[in-house]
């Protein structure tokens, strides 16, 4: 009798230290399990056979694949072996519907290319159906390139924001305001009611932070500024701005208001809270003090900056003073002309070294941080994007690392600063959904995005023929 019982409790011990470790997994929705994990937290933690657990929106735990498969049972995996994950990367400054614009006006001043070109052919073109297609093609390349948050500049923003759903990225979206028409608004009463609209629409939805966007110092009148101003702080959103972009912009605005575009902006207090200002390229000791002093965020472009010779922006001056600075694209109607943040990253780390004759002056880690963590803090989502931790928001991509140009890697830094391109991201994931997997995008109709931009290209090419 003793004999039996004594095999009966061994038969369930046995049993039961089986099924136990199952029981208490925690189940998660989906994890990313075995590559290696760039986290871009604050110690730069680099995980070699990693696991990243995913709940919802977001991520629950980061780790060694070692400690983590033993705690959670995922409905779905992604297994990344030999592939990399790291945190979305995130465009702080563009103007994604002008993707139907790309290179239409190349090899200009910005003075010439808006007067001339841009604000004429906008005037001619640009409808909701523009902006809905333009900024569906742009989240296309922006998905299939690894980004997954972005700041915008543009009109029938709200439009912007649906299509930026339909894709599922994460968007900082501001509506464009200028003294003169503009495609969506004649007015300015027109202008402020329908931002308004937009920010009661959007405010507090999961991707979209909605914002206003007065265009420049040299576009938008003080008056103005400061009713954009109100309007921000009346709804606790940011506001967007290109800032001292060029030399001409600086002329103008000290010929007019007696100050430097930076100081003006204090001036009209513009600047008080939640200010992304793209470009600060004519910054210097003093105005780069103010942004520190107002917390302004700078989106860098370097791109846009060398196309349109722009100049170079005080890049390493402004991060030595502790401003947060990131990277953006512009728009791709001739100052880029493309959405690929890998390539800003290179571009941006090569310009400095070349301008400051100092190879060590914006190391690829650095650059790496700007098109990550430091582009969240630009944007004021640091607490939620930017990095791989837990509590974070589930927004990550998986690279390859086994094309020709990605092996071998002594430096996964200097990898995806000086090697790697958008075209290497295979797999995009946002807010805890697998927007693109192996270079399939699952969310958007991808030949019938390039069908419609053919068709918008004829389009565009004859409205500027018959004016
Ligand atoms: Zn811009």
């Amino acid at each position: 009798m003793k004999r039996t019982l004594f095999i009966v409790v061994s038969i369930c011990v046995f049993i039961l230290s089986i099924a136990l470790p199952a029981v208490a997994q925690e189940p998660i929705d989906l994890a990313i399990v075995g590559g290696t994990v760039l986290t871009m937290d604050s110690e730069a933690h680099q995980i070699q056979e990693g696991y990243v657990a995913i709940r919802k929106d977001r991520i629950v735990d980061v780790g060694p694949k070692s400690r983590l498969e033993r705690l959670y049972h995922p409905r779905q995996i992604i297994n990344a072996k030999g592939q990399l994950a790291m945190p979305g990367l995130i465009n702080t400054h563009t103007h994604i519907p002008m993707s139907l614009f790309r290179g239409i006006a190349n090899d200009l001043t910005l003075q010439d290319w808006l007067e001339h070109y841009i604000f004429p052919a906008e005037a001619r073109n640009v409808t909701r159906d523009f902006v809905h297609w333009g900024t569906l093609l742009g989240a296309l390349e922006m998905i299939k390139s690894g980004t997954t948050t972005f700041a915008d500049m543009y009109y029938f923003e709200d439009e912007v924001a649906r299509s930026t759903k339909q894709a599922g990225l994460r968007g900082v979206l501001g509506e464009t305001w200028l003294d003169f028409p503009a495609p969506d608004n004649k007015t300015f009463e027109a202008m402020e009611a329908f931002t308004e609209k937009f920010i009661q629409e959007f405010k507090g939805d999961p991707l979209i932070t909605p914002a206003v966007a007065p265009h420049a110092p040299f576009t938008v009148s003080p008056e103005h500024l400061k009713a954009a101003r109100a309007l921000a702080d009346k709804y606790g959103v940011p506001l967007l701005i290109h800032v001292a972009e060029t030399k001409a912009e600086e002329q103008q605005i000290e010929a007019k208001y007696h100050a430097r575009p930076v100081q003006h902006l204090k001036n009209v207090g513009f600047l008080e809270k939640s200010v992304v200002a793209a470009h600060c390229v004519w910054v210097n000791d003093t105005d780069i003090a103010i942004l520190k002093t107002f917390d302004v965020g700078c989106a860098h472009n370097p791109s846009s900056n060398m196309m349109l010779a722009s100049g170079v922006a005080p890049v390493v001056k402004m991060l030595q003073a502790g401003m947060d600075v990131g990277l953006g694209t512009d728009g791709p109607a001739g100052s880029n002309n493309d959405f690929d943040m890998l390539e800003e990253m290179d571009l941006a780390s090569k310009l400095q070294k070349i301008t400051l004759m100092d190879p060590k002056a914006l190391p690829a880690r650095s650059a790496v941080a700007m098109a990550t963590i430091e582009g969240a803090k630009v944007l004021k989502l640091d607490k939620e994007i930017g990095s791989l931790e837990k509590g974070k928001r589930a927004d990550l991509i998986i690279l390859n690392l086994s094309h020709p140009n990605e092996v071998p890697s002594y430096d996964l830094y200097g990898s995806l600063v000086y090697s790697i391109k958008g075209c290497d991201v295979d797999t995009t994931i946002v807010n805890g959904h697998i927007l693109m997997r192996h270079r399939n995008v699952l969310t958007l109709n991808e030949p019938e995005i390039i069908q419609k931009a053919r068709e918008f290209h004829d389009r565009i090419l004859e409205s500027l023929k018959t004016h």
